[in-house]
């Protein structure tokens, strides 16, 4: 009987287990994905597809040590085995060499490709003494590696199990189908003046079997995937389409929508963008489209191109959760954006710790120095909002001021803000 290459690699886990247990020797578990493979296969076709797989599993061979095992499990899926390490140091070596050995691209008959991968990894015993456990704390570190900018992870106790990826993967696709999301709204105020300004648009998934699915954990799932683009084009008509039946105030409420850093390079972007806008006749400058730092690592030009020609629409561009990427001042030269968004990590605890304190002031004197507006996010109390206005700071979103809500909740709260919130807040 043919085994499916999981029970395969069970039976194999199980037996090494067996030998380890008796020697007290470690063993780890490699966990690799190749990223973006289902667009890959959307762009090239499912038989390069398949001929890349064969050059990746190659190369994985060409690295192994003689008592090395690799598996192809599913998909883009591979799994390296390495029994007999002596520290998890071990396995970050051979996490590295393996993201190393992509940076020269693959030849593919007539074309050559680069591509990228992410790798989780778990180690026995410390992390699990069974085999399927064990799987599970590799997935768990994948998802992890996904938003590490290393793209390899170790599995930690600290952060708990999730949902495997599979299960994700397959329920969105179903999630996705039937859009079966919702997109919530979360107001932001001038600072000074306390004029409501805008609200940033977050999406909200209720997956049946699992409940609610926060987006930071099955967003880089389906940006992995490739199933980031059909969410992100819902995300965008589904703000527009929102957006028109808010009330119409003087200044026209600005709607920020997340972008995801694989967007930017994906052909087809602008033309979504300037077609949802369209549609449902936004105008363009109400919309802002947030992007954080590292949207610009995968593929500078294209994610630069991109944004120019939505800067040339007339559509606004925000920085999102600055200060936690690896950016430089150099970033903004380059970049047509008009708002920078302070991470909520800074804000939070900036009146108990000085040194946020003073990243924050320095950002906000930064940005406004580059003509950039600043928008503090993560604002729980009233002392924070107070010493954001005192620095000057332009824009406030946070619980303080309202959590994220569904939209006939938002059109409520914009009804009661306006006829008195305004001067509540703005002291
Ligand atoms: P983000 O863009 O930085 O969104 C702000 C997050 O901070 C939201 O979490 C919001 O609920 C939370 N937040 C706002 N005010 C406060 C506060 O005062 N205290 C605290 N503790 N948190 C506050 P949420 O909705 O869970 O979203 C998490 C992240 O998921 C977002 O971070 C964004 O990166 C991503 N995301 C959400 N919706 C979308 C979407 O439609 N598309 C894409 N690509 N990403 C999305
Ligand atoms: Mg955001
Ligand atoms: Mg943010």
């Amino acid at each position: 009987m043919i085994k499916e290459p999981r029970d395969a690699l069970q039976d194999q886990l199980n037996e090494l287990i067996a030998e380890h247990r008796n020697t007290q020797k470690q063993f780890a578990v490699l966990l690799i994905n190749i990223n973006h493979f289902r667009q890959f296969n959307i762009i090239h076709g499912y038989a390069s597809g398949d001929r890349l797989l064969s050059a990746f599993q190659l190369r994985l061979q060409d690295l192994a040590r003689e008592q090395d095992q690799i598996w192809r499990i599913a998909n883009s899926d591979f799994v390296m085995l390495l029994p007999e390490i002596l520290n998890a140091g071990h396995t970050t070596l051979a996490a590295i060499k393996i993201l190393g050995s992509l940076q020269g691209p693959f030849q593919l008959e007539d074309r050559s490709v680069n591509i990228s991968a992410s790798i989780g990894i778990a180690l026995f015993p410390e992390h699990a003494d069974d085999a399927q456990v064990l799987m599970l704390r590799a997935e768990t570190a994948l998802v992890e590696a996904y938003n590490d900018i290393q793209s390899y992870a170790i599995y930690s106790a600290a952060k708990p199990d999730r949902v495997t990826r599979w299960d994700i993967e397959s329920d969105l696709q179903q999630a996705i189908d039937r859009s079966d999301f919702e997109l919530y709204f979360q107001p932001q105020v001038h600072l000074q003046s306390g004029k409501l300004f805008g609200a940033e648009a977050l999406i909200r998934w209720q997956n049946g079997d699992q409940g609610f699915v926060r987006p930071d954990i099955f967003i880089p799932i389906a940006e992995q995937s490739g199933q980031i683009y059909e969410i992100t084009k819902w995300t965008i008509n589904a703000a527009m389409w929102l957006t028109k039946d808010w009330p119409r105030l003087p200044e026209p409420i600005k709607v920020a929508v997340n972008l995801s850093t694989k967007m930017l390079s994906e052909p087809g972007l602008v033309e979504t963008v300037q077609q949802a806008l369209s549609i449902h006749g936004i105008p363009n400058g109400q919309l802002t489209l947030e992007i954080t730092e590292s949207a610009l690592v995968e593929d500078y030009a294209a994610s630069l191109q991109a944004l120019d020609d939505l800067n040339a629409l007339g559509v606004n561009i925000s920085i999102d959760d600055f200060g936690t990427g690896y950016s430089s001042m150099a970033y903004f030269k380059n970049i047509p954006a008009n708002e920078l968004k302070i991470d909520r990590s800074f804000v939070r605890y900036m009146l108990e710790n000085r040194m946020d304190q003073h990243i924050v002031k320095t950002l906000i004197k930064m940005a406004q120095g580059f003509g950039l507006a600043v928008v503090a996010e993560g604002i729980e109390d009233a002392e924070t909002y107070q010493a954001l206005h005192d620095l000057g700071c332009d824009i406030a979103q946070g619980y303080h001021l309202a959590k994220p809500m569904p939209q006939q909740d938002f059109i409520d709260w914009i009804t009661a803000y306006h006829d008195d919130g305004a001067n509540r807040l703005a002291r």
